[in-house]
């Protein structure tokens, strides 16, 4: 698949769904991806990826932001407490606030550099024992935490268990949001991104999809 052809879906199912036309933000998942694929997405124009370590991103970055102006990045994978402040400097949005603990260290730095990304609170909608996320019946209390803390808290994000149908944990999400008077739904991958959409998803974070299947070595 190309980068233009996911856009296609992405507009095509917000249209089905009736959604405003451009209300899903695609998040370029780009992980894992060798440099001249990352390059080539850059060169057509689009400016939103996603990354899941603080180190690899960290590697590759600063660099291509030198040359690409524009680009926003968010953080997708779990943040390790002494990385929140090379998270911060890097990430324009964080979508896995998970603790009290890194939410506190999130403010003390914010106090002190006067900035802060945006932030998603990931919700282990499956309460899958292996994954992160707060628990669905702990998300209320936690969000009110993070709110506490004068936060610039936009949504929830979750990643639905592999072997269960992904529209009730979106519909999951989506209701907790809702509850909560949040707007940002991170939801959706390469293989159910028009699903999430369904559901109300504002960002969707697609990777293999657009760039191939990802390099492990
Ligand atoms: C890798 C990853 C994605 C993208 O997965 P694809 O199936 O390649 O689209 C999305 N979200 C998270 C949290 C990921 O780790």
């Amino acid at each position: 698949m190309s980068l233009s052809e996911i856009k296609s879906r992405i507009a095509a199912e917000e249209a089905r769904a009736g959604r405003t036309p451009g209300s899903t933000t695609l998040i370029a998942v780009s992980k894992l991806q060798p440099l001249e694929r990352v390059e080539a997405v850059l060169e057509q124009g689009h400016r939103v990826f996603g990354e899941n370590r603080v180190q690899e991103a960290a590697g590759k970055w600063p660099a291509l932001r030198e040359r690409f102006a524009g680009v926003e990045l968010h953080l997708i994978g779990p943040l390790q407490s002494n990385k929140t402040r090379q998270a911060m400097a890097l990430f324009d949005a964080i979508h896995t606030l998970d603790r009290p603990k890194l939410a506190r260290a999130i403010a003390r730095i914010a106090d002190e550099t006067g900035h802060c990304p945006r932030l998603f609170v990931q919700v282990n909608t499956g309460e899958e024992p292996q994954k992160a996320g707060v628990a669905p019946a702990d998300a209320d209390a936690f969000i009110g935490e993070v709110r506490a803390l004068d936060l610039p808290l936009e949504g929830l994000m979750c990643i639905p268990p592999v072997d269960e149908e992904p529209s009730l944990h979106f519909a999951l999400l989506a209701r907790i949001a809702a509850r909560n008077g949040l707007s940002g739904l991170s939801m959706g991958m390469s293989g159910d991104f028009e699903r999430a959409i369904a559901q109300g998803a504002t960002h969707v974070r697609v990777g293999s999809a657009i760039f191939g299947e990802r390099v492990y070595d």
